[in-house]
């Protein structure tokens, strides 16, 4: 659990470390803090984007379903508190970091009761067709 935990802070650490870049090109990047990029944390408290917070609400979802003996970790066992973590982080006050459309309507339809398999947004060109 202490890797898992250090794992997770690193990923929020650095994404709230380049939360401010997240929708500038590289030349407007590096125009505003240099070739290495942001060094310091913007903001007390600094934020996490929704990327963290997703990976949160996995992370959690794995807490959730943690196996027990006779019962592993299994589709059947994880897909229940996924989509309920997923659900909560898609009617959260704090989804208010940019999240993607395709993750929201990914979200919705898992709302709306769709298997996880139907609720995905093939084509989509964004990085959460699964809501993740
Ligand atoms: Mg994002």
């Amino acid at each position: 659990m202490l890797r898992a935990t250090g794992s997770l802070f690193g990923l929020a650490y650095g994404d709230a470390l380049g939360k401010p870049t997240e929708f500038l090109s590289v030349p407007e990047i590096v125009a505003r803090y240099g070739h290495r990029g942001p060094q310091d944390l913007d903001g007390d408290p600094a934020l996490v984007t929704d990327d963290t917070q997703m990976a949160l609400a996995v992370a959690w979802a794995l807490v959730d379903a943690q196996p027990t003996e006779g019962r592993p970790w299994s589709a059947a066992t994880l897909e229940p508190p996924l989509r309920q973590r997923f659900l909560a982080w898609a009617r959260s006050p704090q989804n208010n970091r940019a999240p993607g459309q395709t993750c929201l309507r990914a979200c919705a339809a898992l709302e709306d009761g769709y298997r996880w398999q139907r609720a995905t947004v093939s084509g989509s060109k964004g990085c959460g067709p699964t809501c993740g």
